[in-house]
């Protein structure tokens, strides 16, 4: 079952927030990501609206109270601020995961019955995601969930962030974690979205943490990668049509290795009847023969001309055998 956690880059006013939110009900998404804090790699850029965010996000909560809210927390002063405005999920960005002083003062912070969503740090270092899950463990969360992101790496090909999902598999298997991918920030452009989420449904990964805006070009953060609503869903059923032709795909190319087996083993005997034929000086065709077999398939669920143009190939091909 696909779970889906969605919502903007970061709340930017309560027109915005309302209306993306209002989009997501209305295509069945109720967990709502939140950015209140941006932690953006130069200054002098969109930070985030901070405390006025949680306020917006209190007022649409009222407004529909179904909503679960997830925000991205740094610090211990952040948490207790958003304890106060009713926050009710959190996840460590891949920045902070990056910083085990920071990972240890939110797992002795956050109060342990909280879910809390662990992204993988931003350089390719597993042993890093582990210690923070590890350090979360150790305090008695047990609603851990982790977020994966993809790598800040040299070298990230057509994607924003590296999606070296072996480090990915590798994590899953040995945390038994509910995991989400997070198509939006390794990308890191709306056209390549499916791309992604295709190849994580290929491995297995179902779950997505997916930046969503009601407008993405005029955005405060993030406006190339982040989608709406309905084409979040336009994405999704599309993503889920190239699983099933994969997935049937799968089993004929399995039945076509096994036809074609078949086939070896009967122009074997084919060639076998044919010595015989020889030796014995008896005619290679037998048309009684063909029409008999012909007939004889009709109690199969297929076209009968199906049935005359595939054995007709055989026969020829059998005869030229026998011929030899
Ligand atoms: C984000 O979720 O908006 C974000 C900043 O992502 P990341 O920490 O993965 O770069
Ligand atoms: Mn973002």
């Amino acid at each position: 079952m696909k779970k889906i956690i969605s919502g903007p880059c970061s709340v930017e006013s309560e027109f915005q927030f309302e209306r993306t939110v209002k989009r997501l009900l209305a295509i069945g998404v109720t967990h709502i990501r939140c950015g209140v804090w941006k932690p953006r790699t130069k200054p002098g850029q969109f930070e985030g609206l901070g405390e006025e965010a949680l306020k917006i996000i209190q007022t649409v909560k009222r407004i529909y109270p179904i909503i679960t809210t997830y925000v991205e927390i740094a610090n211990k002063e952040q948490y207790i601020l958003c304890e106060k405005y009713s926050i009710d999920c959190y996840w460590i960005g891949a920045r902070t995961v990056s910083n085990p002083f920071s990972v240890e003062e939110l797992a002795t912070s956050i109060n342990p019955k909280r879910t809390v969503l662990i992204k993988n740090p931003i350089n390719p270092d597993i042993n890093l995601w582990k210690g923070a899950v590890e350090r979360f463990k150790n305090r008695g969360f047990s609603d851990l969930k982790l977020i994966y992101r993809g790598f800040n790496t040299e070298t990230p090909g057509k994607y924003r962030n590296a999606p070296l999902w072996h480090i990915l598999t590798a994590m899953t298997t040995e945390y038994n974690l509910e995991t989400y991918i997070d198509p939006s920030h390794i990308a890191g452009r709306r056209d390549l979205l499916l791309d992604v989420i295709n190849d994580a449904n290929f491995l297995g990964f179902q779950n997505l943490f997916v930046e969503t805006h009601y407008y993405p070009t005029v955005a405060l953060t993030d406006s190339e990668q982040q989608v709406t609503p309905s084409d979040l869903v336009k994405i999704i059923l599309e993503s889920k049509s190239k699983l099933a032709i994969d997935f049937y795909r799968d089993q004929i190319d399995e039945i076509d290795s096994v036809i074609f087996t078949l086939f070896e083993n009967r122009m074997e005997l084919s060639d076998k009847i044919g010595k015989t034929k020889k030796e014995n000086h008896l005619p290679i065709l037998d048309q009684s023969r063909f029409d008999s077999i012909v007939k004889s398939k009709e109690v199969h669920k297929l076209d009968p001309h199906f049935i005359r143009d595939i054995y007709k190939a055989i026969h020829v091909y059998s005869l030229k055998k026998q011929g030899n």
